[in-house]
């Protein structure tokens, strides 16, 4: 993979430059809307490929490889017939005027894409900015660019004005940190951790764009006694060990009310005993950890929870056909942490949850909202006036209600509060983040 740096970005930054100059800054916004479209009938008909490439370069089990290929076609979709709806408005105002506002691109977008979910990432952040009107330069994580540049094969394939997209491999340090400094970028997009997106947002500030930062999160699932706990423990095993933790939406909370804690934790330890570790393409459960580093940050907690005595409730198991030397890692589910313990605060980032016992619902709000971060948040419950009310009382940018994602609908919009970052990602809303409201004010008499 080349390694690019300072030298490339500006490149990068030129040919999306001269691209709003000539063809892409042009084309309408159905024109837009149109090769969006051909990308996504591209990536559908590709995803087999996709995902196979996605599983090998992250480690994924093949099946959430695949969701995340479809995911991507889904945003094409969605912002293909989107191009063409966003508008601006008409003010009422004095006599002899009439104020209407007008939708206009950024211009040049930077977005900065990390390891876990490249596809969806890229669909998430890019697509919409493209969609707007905006000509992106993308700078995927070193640890997984694959698909990342078939995406950029694919946009050339479907048509998309050369400069529209340009992607720039390389690091962090070098080609990042070029992205998100450069005076000729509008807006900055982030995903990844909150040391680095405030570096980001420091950067882009230097130039006074807008940033986007999407950072993550310690997000909580809250299960009363009421609830439909059977429809619930799947979910709630399946938010914390997904992708093998390493989700930014990641549920690593399991506030439990104490008249059913328990025998919930029997049920949960049940399912952790029953998980498969394994390699991608063996698809089963969880697979490996992204990289070495990831496994030892990860173990370094594991390590820290028994150290305080913590108790670990149950644990996954490697498969014995589990490739020697690959980063795989038990999955472990702790009990007895207090919310204020380093392991029910910190994104570990891997696939480790803590339960939690809460006795009103005031306490568990409480315990709910008293971490750093605010990404989202599930709550479990038969009540539905409790349901409104903690919808309303907790602190996160998404809330799902008797579930926990709700299929990641790209129509949803996304984002936290906090240090889980600010601006939203996803529907409509990303849209009006891609772009500058300008007003205009005529006086005619
Ligand atoms: P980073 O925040 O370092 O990486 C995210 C992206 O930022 C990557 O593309 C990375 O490039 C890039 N980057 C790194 N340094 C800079 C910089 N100085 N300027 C601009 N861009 C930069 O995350 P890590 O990979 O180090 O993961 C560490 C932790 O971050 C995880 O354990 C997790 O807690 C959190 N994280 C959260 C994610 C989320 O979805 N919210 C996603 C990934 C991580 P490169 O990797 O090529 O150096």
């Amino acid at each position: 993979m080349a390694a690019g740096g300072a030298a490339d970005i500006d490149a990068a930054v030129i040919a999306a430059d001269t691209a709003l100059h000539g063809e892409w800054g042009k084309a309408t916004a159905a024109e837009r809307g149109r090769v969006l479209a051909r990308m996504g009938k591209l990536v559908e008909a590709q995803a087999e490929d996709l995902a196979l490439l996605e599983a090998r370069d992250v480690g994924k089990p093949l099946k959430q490889a695949r969701a995340d290929a479809l995911a991507l076609a889904r945003y094409l979709e969605f912002y293909a017939g989107a191009a063409d709806k966003l508008h601006g408005e008409t003010l009422p105002y004095l006599a002899g005027y009439t104020v209407y506002t007008l939708r206009e691109p950024h211009g040049v977008t930077g977005h900065i894409i990390p390891w876990n979910y490249p596809m969806q990432i890229i669909g998430r952040s890019v697509v919409g900015a493209l969609a707007a009107g905006n000509a992106a330069v993308v700078k995927p994580a070193e640890e997984a660019s694959l698909t990342a540049l078939a995406f950029g094969r694919i946009a050339a394939e479907a048509g998309l004005p050369d400069g529209a997209l340009n992607i720039v491999t390389g690091s962090g340090e070098d080609a990042g940190a070029a992205l998100a400094g450069h005076p000729g970028v509008h807006h900055v997009s982030f995903t990844g951790s909150t040391a680095v997106g405030a570096l980001v947002q420091a950067a882009a500030g230097r130039n006074a764009v807008p940033v986007t930062l999407e950072l993550g999160g310690k997000s909580p699932q809250i299960v009363f006694a009421d609830a439909d706990l059977e429809r619930a423990l799947p979910f709630l095993v399946n938010a914390g060990i997904q992708n093998a933790g390493q989700t930014c939406s990641a549920s690593s909370r399991l506030l439990v009310e104490q008249r059913i804690y328990d025998s919930l934790l029997d049920n949960l330890s049940a399912r952790y005993r029953a998980l498969k570790v394994g390699a991608a393409l063996d698809d089963l459960d969880v697979g490996p950890l992204i990289s070495a580093a990831q496994k030892s940050r990860v173990e370094a907690y594991i390590e820290r929870g028994r150290k305080d005595g913590l108790q670990v409730a149950a644990q996954g198991a490697i498969a014995s056909n589990a490739p020697g030397g690959g980063h795989f890692l038990s999955p472990t589910l702790f009990a007895g942490a207090a919310p204020d313990h380093l392991l029910a605060q910190d994104e570990i980032f891997g696939p480790v949850q803590v339960v939690i016992p809460f006795r009103s619902e005031e306490e568990a709000v409480q315990i709910a909202n008293a971490t750093q971060y605010g990404l989202v948040a599930g709550v479990w419950t038969g009540d539905g006036a409790r349901a409104m009310r903690l919808t309303r009382a907790v602190r996160a940018g998404q809330v799902f209600v008797n579930n926990y994602g709700a299929g990641g609908g790209v129509e949803l919009p996304f984002g936290g509060v906090g240090r889980s970052g600010h601006g939203r990602e996803k529907g409509f809303e990303a849209l009006y983040g891609f772009t500058r409201l300008k007003t205009v004010a005529a006086y005619h008499g």
